[in-house]
């Protein structure tokens, strides 16, 4: 029986866990919360602080494996298991050029894949370079710790630098001001490398977002064949260029002009993959456990056009579902429930997911499911 640590227990975790039990694979998480998602189906659950090194050796000694759903976690920590002779996939290497989103555009550069122009930013005077530089709008970011777009100021005019250096923090992150790229698409490419050495590359995923927390994802995405060539030929270089294993997510810009320009990575299944449990062969969270324990990738080819919309929640009460059986008045729509106990605003609660003949009809669906389900 293969034994996997997961740090974190959220949503992905979980999703990780229900896939790889085909596999009667047991699962011990690392998670702070009781009743985080994957608590009710995990077969151990380390209760204890993401900071906490001691629990991540604790993990480690259990398992054979360690892998992580988020990447905002002690990397430090990480080599340290490593040097014990824990296996933990994606390495410590990986997690650390992707971890600080400044480092990860240098490495992406370096490499020869296509990013937005980017500087450092230590100072409001270098806001005032990088407005120079790259001109007005231009995005402030953390280099640390974002998600779902916090962590992001858009800079429209001189005067604004000031108020955005202080709305992201004075410096107390590290940050980075990168051009405003006028794209007319953002799309995800997710990859998988197993330790085996096998690669496969999923379809192009069209991401649509609200308030910059992704709504939909709608799969063939619509943009040229030649676009969903060059972001793919771009996943399958970075997955190389991080040295990295299990899952990872390309998220891209397409321009008017059909350049794609690499907006940030994920090392590990992806939001904007849920499409694949039902949509693919094989689901990003198999192939991610297939991935660490060195095994054979499964096929990743699209069976039906597939679009998934995320139910997220929009103010602070406990959770309570309604709506299910009218939304399961199409056949075609699945929904899966995260498991949370407090809703919030902006918490991803859970996804609808709808594949059909086409993408129109499966959005319909999607749409019209999802405007039944309440939280
Ligand atoms: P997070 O790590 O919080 O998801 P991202 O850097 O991916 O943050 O940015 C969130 C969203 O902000 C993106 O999905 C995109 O819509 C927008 N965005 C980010 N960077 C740029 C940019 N350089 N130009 C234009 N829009 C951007």
């Amino acid at each position: 029986m293969y034994r996997i640590g997961i740090i974190g227990g959220g949503q992905l975790g979980k999703m990780m866990i229900l896939d790889g039990k085909r596999l009667d694979s047991f699962f011990v998480i690392l998670d702070p919360t009781p009743a985080c998602p994957a608590h009710s189906i995990a077969d151990e659950h380390i209760v204890a602080s993401f900071d906490d090194v001691d629990a991540f050796h604790r993990l480690a000694e259990k398992v054979d494996v360690v892998t992580y759903e988020f990447e905002h976690i002690n990397a430090r920590a990480l080599q340290e298991l490593e040097a014990e002779g824990h296996k933990v996939y994606p390495s410590s290497d990986t997690l650390l050029h992707i971890q600080n989103k400044f480092h990860q555009k240098e490495w992406l550069f370096s490499h020869g894949l296509p990013v937005p122009k980017f500087l450092p930013v230590k100072s409001v005077e270098d806001m005032e370079q990088a407005g120079r530089k790259f001109g007005y709008p231009f995005v402030l970011k953390t280099c640390t710790g974002g998600y779902d777009g916090k962590g992001n100021a858009l800079v429209r005019r001189p005067d604004e630098c000031a108020s955005g250096w202080q709305q992201l923090g004075s410096g107390a992150l590290p940050l980075m001001a990168e051009e405003y790229v006028p794209f007319i698409k953002e799309v995800s490419v997710l990859v998988c490398r197993s330790v085996c050495g096998d690669v496969k590359v999923f379809p192009v995923a069209e991401n649509i977002h609200k308030n910059s927390i992704l709504d939909e994802t709608i799969v063939p995405a619509r943009i040229s064949r030649s676009c969903q060539e060059k972001a793919m030929e771009i996943a399958r270089r970075s997955v190389q260029a991080f040295d990295a294993y299990g899952m990872l997510c390309v998220e891209l810009f397409v321009t008017g002009e059909g350049d794609v320009l690499v907006n940030e990575l994920a090392p590990r299944p992806h939001n904007s993959g849920h499409y694949t449990i039902e949509g693919c062969v094989t689901s990003q969270f198999e192939n991610h456990v297939r991935a660490i324990l060195g095994l054979p990738l499964g096929s990743t080819e699209l069976i039906r056009p597939t679009v998934m919309k995320n139910l997220i929640g929009t103010e602070h009460k406990k959770a309570e579902v309604s709506g299910l059986h009218e939304a399961y008045s199409c056949g075609e729509v699945k929904v899966h429930i995260y498991g949370k106990e407090m809703v919030n605003k902006g918490r991803k609660m859970g996804h609808i997911t709808v594949t059909d003949k086409s993408a129109d009809e499966a959005l319909k669906k999607a749409r019209y499911a999802h405007s039944k389900i309440k939280f």
